[in-house]
């Protein structure tokens, strides 16, 4: 008989459930508010038990420990969410659900998710970015989510700020960083609108694809993908994907010279999944712990 997956997708206001079969079809899906741990990871575990699935694959916000060799693994680390730092959530929901569990970022699973289902199908590096209230990236390399010391934080990345943005970084960190430089909140921060009242104003898409086009650029030159996805709120604005493009090869300067650089509309891509990307990642993660 075919496998029942669990898939679990716990952002930081909501939780995703759902259970699917190994080939991404999803059987049932539900929704629940991020709440304190202790009331919700507990009902979770108890969801995916009830509905007897072989096992289970969990894309967790970040920070949190990825590596199966740490003592913290499955732990959520230094997040700001009330009640959830240092929680054990990967040994709560084993403890309500005796079944093999796979782990990783949220970014890390849509990044899966693309390179199984959607669009990176097929290929073996590749890299996911979300632009949306924060930036994340996840990241495969031959194959493998990237960790290492924790997991990659791309959406972190510093950059050049540009002399004529009138607006400055919201990162509490970093004063030019990626993500303090163009995710949402900071597009709201420097035009005092939100992004998706500001589609008519060109100045607004020029700069976001600046600060994107040089990230793009690190992330070429430092994992080499063979895809770059790009999702989330922002990327809602249809008009940056020709902008971001065109940024990115100014910024490359012609240093790497390859076919997919030269072919960018296929290169440098939305997601295809529907924002299922996340989901369906997770059913993969969750049939790669079954098959280990
Ligand atoms: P989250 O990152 O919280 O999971 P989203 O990916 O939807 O959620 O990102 C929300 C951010 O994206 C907000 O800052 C919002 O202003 C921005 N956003 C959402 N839709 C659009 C849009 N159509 N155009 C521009 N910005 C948008
Ligand atoms: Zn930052």
């Amino acid at each position: 008989m075919g496998k029942r997956i669990g898939a679990l997708e716990a952002g930081g206001t909501k939780m995703v459930l759902a259970v699917g079969t190994e080939d991404g079809t999803i059987l049932e899906r539900e929704s629940l508010p991020t709440t304190a741990p202790e009331q919700v990871v507990p009902q979770m575990a108890a969801w995916f038990a009830e509905r007897e699935v072989d096992a289970v694959g969990i894309g967790a916000f970040g920070p949190t420990a990825v590596d199966p060799a740490s003592p913290q693994y499955g732990h959520v680390l230094d997040t700001p969410k009330p009640g959830w730092r240092g929680y054990d959530f990967l040994g709560t929901m084993r403890a309500g659900c005796d079944v093999p569990m796979g782990y990783d970022t949220d970014v890390n699973v849509a990044c899966l998710g693309e390179a199984t289902f959607g669009c990176a199908r097929g290929l073996d590096s590749v890299v996911y970015l979300t632009i949306g209230t924060g930036v994340g990236a996840g990241v495969m390399v031959g194959g493998r989510l990237l960790h290492g010391m924790l997991h990659p934080e791309a959406g972190h990345i510093l950059l050049a700020p540009l002399p004529n943005d009138p607006g400055k970084s919201v990162c509490p960190f970093h004063p030019n960083c990626l993500e303090g430089l163009a995710a949402g909140p900071s597009i709201e921060a420097r035009w005092g609108a939100k992004g998706v009242d500001l589609a008519d104003r060109p100045e607004v898409w020029e700069l976001e694809a600046e600060y994107l086009g040089q990230a793009l650029c690190d992330y070429i030159l430092c994992y080499s993908p063979q895809k770059i996805i790009l999702g989330g709120g922002v990327m809602k604005q249809e008009q940056l994907f020709p902008l971001v493009r065109e940024a990115t090869v100014r910024y490359l300067a012609g240093y790497i010279k390859t076919p997919e650089l030269e072919d960018l509309e296929t290169y440098i891509v939305p997601n295809s999944l529907h924002e299922n990307q996340g989901i369906l990642g997770c059913i993969e993660l969750g049939r790669r712990a079954l098959e280990k």
